[in-house]
């Protein structure tokens, strides 16, 4: 980078010490899937669990980045290529300051997954893939934005007419059809703790 005159600075603090201090392994969670697949809920339940544990968090979700970070963007491939690239290298500061940061993005694109997960250290990006059928998203349509699409007032919308790329070994696969919400967070603990991230055990959650 030093042709333009920018350099990058080592600091003294770095990610392990911030880590440390947080006793805790930084990491992002990446929450793929449709819209409606269940991401947003399953991120915030889950973070809700942490944070309960003591574990210092954040959720970035795909809606809010839009009214801020994001806000000049639509929805052509370009654009949420760009969105993503955006959330990924935030994502990638938030883990570094120490946090275990939970992103819950459509992130339809293959390529654009892989791009964050290059951005962050080895070990640091666990893929989720929160899978649920397209009947079962439209009939959920929290947000009425299937209804919207169907009505012609929404364009490339994921699923319909723009293309959704399933994970192909993603680090875990939430059958998001079938499983309850708390059935998914167990999930995501099981794996948090068998992966040494949960270093204090976990208690399975019930509702
Ligand atoms: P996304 O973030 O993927 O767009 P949301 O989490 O915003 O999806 O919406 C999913 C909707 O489906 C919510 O209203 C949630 O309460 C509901 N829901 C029902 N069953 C489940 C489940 N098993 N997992 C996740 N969400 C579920």
């Amino acid at each position: 980078m030093s042709g333009n005159n920018i350099v990058w600075h080592s600091h003294s603090v770095d990610q392990r010490t911030r880590a440390k201090q947080k006793s805790q392994l930084p990491l992002v969670i990446w929450f793929t899937g449709l819209s409606a697949s269940g991401k947003s809920t399953i991120a915030d339940a889950l973070e809700q669990i942490l944070t309960h544990q003591g574990y210092h968090t954040y959720l970035l979700d795909g809606d809010n980045v839009r009214h801020g970070l994001c806000k000049d963007l639509k929805f052509s491939d370009q654009d949420r290529q760009e969105n993503i690239r955006r959330v990924g290298e935030v994502a990638k500061l938030m883990a570094d300051a120490g946090l275990i940061t939970l992103a819950a993005f459509i992130s339809p694109f293959r390529a654009d997954r892989r791009l964050v997960r290059n951005m962050l250290p080895e070990g640091q990006f666990i893929e989720v893939f929160v899978d649920a059928p397209l009947t079962v998203c439209r009939e959920r349509d929290p947000k009425g934005l299937y209804a919207k699409a169907d009505r012609g007032e929404i364009k490339q919308f994921t699923g319909i007419d723009s293309p959704y790329e399933e994970p192909e070994s993603p680090e875990l696969h939430i059958h998001a059809g079938e499983a309850t919400v708390t059935d998914a967070v167990n999930q995501l603990l099981a794996y948090l703790h068998e992966t040494g991230v949960l270093h204090a055990g976990y208690e399975p959650i019930a509702v």
